[in-house]
């Protein structure tokens, strides 16, 4: 069976290095078993996405040298999501809510201050159809669960943390579908991984317990679940990356003049056992991947390391590479000279001034 893995950003900011890590990932693990990698928009929530991110995930994917082998955009795929939401209403696996937010916060209130762990009660469930009727007459829109079968343990061989379990008595039913009828990421994503062949997924940890509620939708929609794996995160200087953390973004690192390959060579490895080095040569790391190398500590992305790697690519990169990205004038045994001093290409200037520009001798004094 063909491997075939996807990356899916909500596209609601611009990406940053652990997003970009986590493509690259995906894109690896496809490259090394010669399957497909998807671009998936997961672009269900309107109002927060935005076109222009949906552009720049894009060019930055691009820059990279991360080409899709197909993209798709939730935002067109709403009758499926639909289609599959009225068959697990009749299978009795939705169940509509009436809640409110303040309503399901104090209950987490009350059962934090219990000491019991916050899972929704189910009081849904407990309503009569006269009940149920009256809220409605009262013009109050329901929001919708996905009812977890409480009977088995939910359990997978991930492949990075190894055997998983959860008891699904200790997790939410979790909410699918906002009152308003938009979507929430989780059933969405796993209508699409099976229409979409998706055999691997390859995500954060922060993913985890979406993963045992979606294990059971794939069942509940008669498919087998992918393979699933969850990686550490990545974390920047101050802790947790998050698209609101600018100077991480693809963008901004673009704009700093990196190599991508500085970039790849950092991200693909970062958070495994395997050397962080310079690498120029994509099939190298296509070859080394291997989700038995990564380590379950989070990965923390350090700049300095970035600047040493792309240091170390510019001062082997041949003068055909960069002459168009070069001072005017500077020929190939310029740029020989003075590239081993240089960290990014952009800095090539003030070198090439340095050689063409004439010498000022300093006034010296006679005994110096
Ligand atoms: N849109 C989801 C996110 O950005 C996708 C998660 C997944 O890979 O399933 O978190």
């Amino acid at each position: 069976m063909t491997t075939i893995t996807r990356f899916a950003p909500s596209p609601t900011g611009l990406l940053h290095v652990g997003n970009l890590r986590t493509a690259l990932h995906n894109w690896l693990l496809a490259k090394k078993q010669d399957g497909k990698f998807l671009l998936r928009f997961d672009d269900t929530d309107r109002e927060r996405s935005e076109e222009a991110f949906v552009e720049a995930a894009r060019e930055d994917l691009a820059w990279l040298g991360i080409v899709p082998d197909r993209e798709e955009r939730q935002s067109e795929r709403f009758a499926l999501y639909e289609a599959a939401f009225d068959k697990l209403r009749e299978a009795g696996r939705v169940y509509p809510c009436y809640e409110t937010a303040q309503e399901l916060e104090l209950k987490r209130k009350v059962q934090l201050g219990r000491g019991l762990p916050p899972i929704y009660d189910r009081g849904a469930l407990a309503l009569s159809e006269d009940e149920r009727a009256t809220k409605e007459a009262q013009g109050i829109e329901p929001h919708w669960r996905f009812k977890l079968d409480h009977d088995e343990p939910i359990g997978w061989n991930d492949g990075i943390r190894g055997p998983v379990k959860f008891d699904p008595a200790q997790l939410s039913d979790p909410v699918i579908r906002r009152g308003d009828g938009s979507w929430l990421y989780m059933l969405p994503s796993a209508v699409d991984d099976i229409e979409m062949g998706v055999t691997d997924v390859l995500r954060g940890e922060d993913h985890v317990s979406n993963t045992a509620a979606q294990v059971q939708m794939f069942e509940a929609m008669g498919a087998s679940a992918p393979r699933f794996a969850h990686k550490a995160l990545l974390v920047g200087k101050e802790g947790k990356l998050s698209k609101r953390h600018g100077s991480l973004s693809a963008r901004a690192l673009r704009e700093r003049g990196l190599e991508p390959e500085a970039l790849l060579s950092l991200l693909a490895r970062l958070g495994t056992s395997l050397p962080v080095e310079a690498i120029v040569r994509r099939e190298v790391l296509v070859e080394s991947f291997d989700l038995s190398t990564f380590g379950r500590a989070p990965a923390k992305f350090d700049e300095d390391e970035l600047d040493r790697l792309n240091a170390q690519i510019v001062h082997r990169l041949p003068f055909a590479q960069v002459a168009e990205r070069v001072p005017e004038g500077m020929d190939q045994a310029g740029w020989e000279a003075i590239r081993p001093n240089l960290t990014r290409v952009d800095e090539a200037g003030e070198w090439w001034a340095v050689v063409t520009g004439s010498v000022v001798q300093p006034t010296m004094d006679p005994e110096e």
